[in-house]
């Protein structure tokens, strides 16, 4: 279900894949994307289910929504009060609160300086790696404190510059700005690689640590592809500062009980009111 990746000491990170999830087709089953028509109880079914895998709290974890745009956001809780508009990149300092970026084709970034205590989650596709969303990212979390030359990244299960063919026009486009892009696909026509041009911009902004997930989406009938199926779900990347306090079995073994009794009862009341009564926010976007 989970793909996790080392980003350092005091840092949790990891993708998911689609498999172990409650969506039926087409969105079996690991669907965790609000917007793309599946059923909101199972969303958030599956998304309880990444975020037990995980270990991480469901009610403390910050969704964006996404609009393949270069914006950035501070975080300092979840959702009502979590996301302020419209951004394809957040970034935190806060322990225990766990950033998620939806994918299904696009590149899931994952950011982390451990010794600073600032990670960072963006969502970079086409339109957001022209828009240099990744880089835009860095210099938010080095405003907070991270270094560069410190930071861990992660870029996950993409479609790959193979199979993500694009007008050549468009390739001209992206590539004017991210060489690094400029790709051919299999078929020898225009090509788009994202996470190259993305690796090309975390080097250029000094990162230098980067693991990059050889999976396309496109490829991997184990993970969502929006190129591929069309109507579909989306997986997620998570990145997360772990908390101090020892984690205890039932901050995750039980989700009932612990929304009720936990020692989170406070986050995850505010989470899900605030959700339930102003509009969705905890699954209610999409991202490709
Ligand atoms: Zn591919």
């Amino acid at each position: 279900m989970i793909t996790t990746v080392a980003l350092g000491d005091g840092v949790g990170a990891g993708f998911t894949g689609r498999a172990g999830g409650v969506s039926t087709a087409p969105y079996d089953s690991l669907n965790l994307g609000g917007a793309v028509g599946d059923d909101d109880a199972a969303v958030r079914a599956n998304r309880r289910r990444a975020a037990a895998a995980l270990g991480v709290d469901p009610a403390r974890t910050v969704w964006m929504r996404q609009v393949h745009g270069a914006d950035v956001a501070q975080v300092t809780g979840p959702s009502a009060g979590g996301v302020p508009g419209a951004v394809d990149a957040v970034v935190t300092t806060v322990p225990g609160l766990a950033l998620a970026v939806l994918v299904a084709d696009c590149a899931p970034v994952l950011l982390a300086d451990p010794a600073a205590g600032v990670v960072g989650a963006a969502h970079s596709g086409r339109p957001g790696t022209a828009a240099g969303v990744v880089p835009a990212l860095v210099e938010r979390m080095r405003a907070l404190g991270a270094d560069p030359a410190r930071m861990t990244a992660a870029i996950g299960p993409a479609a790959c510059g193979g199979c993500y063919e694009v007008p050549a026009a468009m390739r001209d486009d992206v590539a004017a700005v991210v060489p690094a892009a400029y790709a051919v696909t299999s078929k020898g026509t225009p090509g788009l690689d994202i996470r190259a041009g993305i690796a090309a911009q975390l080097a250029a902004a000094g990162v230098t640590d980067v693991r990059t997930d050889p999976r396309c989406t496109i490829e991997t009938p184990e993970l969502f592809s929006y190129r591929r199926d069309g109507r579909t779900g989306r997986f997620a990347g998570y990145v997360w500062l772990q908390d101090d306090e020892p984690d205890t079995t039932d901050a995750h073994g039980d989700a009932h009980g612990d929304a009720h009794g936990g020692p989170h009862s406070g986050a995850r009341g505010d989470g899900h009111g605030g959700v339930r009564g102003g509009g969705r926010d905890d699954a209610s976007w999409e991202g490709r």
